[in-house]
C-alpha cells in the first residue's frame, strides 16, 4: 500500500476554511436547537400549568357538582315527607268530613224523630197526629177519597198499673205499639194520642175496611201474650172506636170527636170490643 501525497499548503489552507465554515454552521444549528429546546420546555410548561390549572377548576367543579346534588337529594327527601304529611292530613280531613255529615245526618235524623215521634213507644206524637190528620183529610177532600181513623184505649190500665207496677204498663204499651205498627200498612199512620189512648190514620180507607182492620187489632192485642215472654200481657185488652170521612166528619176535629164517641160507646159496651160512628147515629 502507497502513503497518500502531502497536501500542499494551499490544499491545507482550503480545508481549514472549509472546517471553519462546517464549525460555523454547526455553532448556528446549535444555538438553534438550543432556542428550540428553551422554547419547547417554555411551552411544555405552560401547557403544565395549564392542565394543572384545568384539573383543579374540574375538582373545584365536582366537588360544586357533589354539593349541589346532596343538597338536591335533602330537598327531595323534604318533600318526599312533606307530600306524605300532607297525603296523610288530606286522608285525615276526609274522614274527619265524612265523620261528620255522617254525624250531622244522624243528628238532623235523630232531633227530626225527636220532634215528631213518642220516646217511649217510637209512635208519632200528637202533634205529628194533628199535622197528619190535617193534610190527608185535605188530600181526601180533594181526591174525593174515603179515609178513617181507629182510636185505641187499653181497658182498665189503671188497675192494670195498679196491679203490675208502672214499668210493667210500660212494656204493654210498648208490645201493643209494635203489634200496631206490625199489623197496619206502610200508608197508615199510628200515633200516640195520650196516656194509653192511640190514634191510627187510615188514608184510602172505607168504614167497612177500618172496622174489620179494628176487630183484627182488637183480637190480635187479646192473644197478645200468647207469644210474648211476659205473662201479664194476657191481661190485656183494648178498646176501639171508628170514624170515617166524610160520613162522620168533614174536619179532623169532626172526624176525631166521632171516633172518640165511638170509643166511649165501646167502653160503655163493656170493653174489648170494637163501635163504629156508624153506630152510634141509629
Ligand atoms: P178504661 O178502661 O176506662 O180506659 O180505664 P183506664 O184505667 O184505662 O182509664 P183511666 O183513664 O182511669 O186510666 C188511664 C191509666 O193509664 C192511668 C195511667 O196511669 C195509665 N197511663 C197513662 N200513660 C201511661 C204510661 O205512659 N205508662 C203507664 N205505665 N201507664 C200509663
Ligand atoms: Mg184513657
Ligand atoms: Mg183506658
Amino acid at each position: 500500500m502507497q502513503n497518500p501525497l502531502p497536501k500542499s499548503n494551499t490544499e491545507l489552507l482550503l480545508e481549514t476554511e472549509k472546517l471553519c465554515r462546517k464549525l460555523e454552521q454547526l455553532k448556528r444549528e446549535k444555538f438553534d436547537l438550543e432556542i428550540l429546546l428553551e422554547t419547547t420546555i417554555f411551552h411544555a410548561d405552560l401547557v403544565e400549568d395549564q392542565l394543572h390549572e384545568s384539573n383543579l377548576q374540574l375538582q373545584l367543579e365536582i366537588r360544586e357538582r357533589k354539593v349541589a346534588e346532596a343538597k338536591l337529594k335533602a330537598s327531595e327527601i323534604q318533600l318526599k315527607a312533606l307530600l306524605k304529611t300532607v297525603t296523610q292530613a288530606n286522608y285525615d280531613l276526609k274522614i274527619i268530613l265524612e265523620t261528620t255529615t255522617v254525624h250531622g245526618d244522624f243528628i238532623e235524623e235523630y232531633t227530626h224523630n225527636l220532634s215528631i215521634r213518642d220516646p217511649l213507644t217510637g209512635l208519632f206524637n200528637r202533634r205529628y197526629q194533628e199535622k197528619s190528620l190535617e193534610r190527608h183529610l185535605k188530600h181526601a177532600k180533594k181526591h174525593q177519597q174515603n179515609l178513617s181513623i181507629i182510636m185505641g184505649d187499653i181497658d182498665h190500665f189503671k188497675n192494670f198499673n195498679d196491679q203490675w207496677g208502672h214499668q210493667a204498663g210500660d212494656v204493654v204499651l210498648v208490645e201493643i205499639s209494635k203489634f200496631l205498627i206490625y199489623n197496619i200498612r206502610q200508608s197508615d199512620i199510628a200515633c200516640r194520642y195520650g196516656g194509653e189512648e192511640l190514634i191510627l190514620i187510615l188514608p184510602r180507607t172505607s168504614l167497612e175496611e177500618a172496622k174489620n182492620l179494628a176487630e183484627q187489632l182488637r183480637l190480635g192485642i187479646e192473644k197478645l201474650s200468647l207469644d210474648k215472654p211476659h205473662q201479664f200481657l194476657q191481661k190485656v185488652t183494648i178498646s176501639l172506636g171508628v170514624a170515617s170521612f166524610p160520613e162522620h166528619g168533614l174536619s179532623s176535629l169532626g172526624i176525631t170527636q166521632s171516633a172518640d164517641l165511638a170509643l166511649y160507646q165501646a167502653k160503655a159496651n163493656g170493653r174489648n170490643c170494637v163501635v163504629t160512628a156508624h153506630e152510634l147515629l141509629r
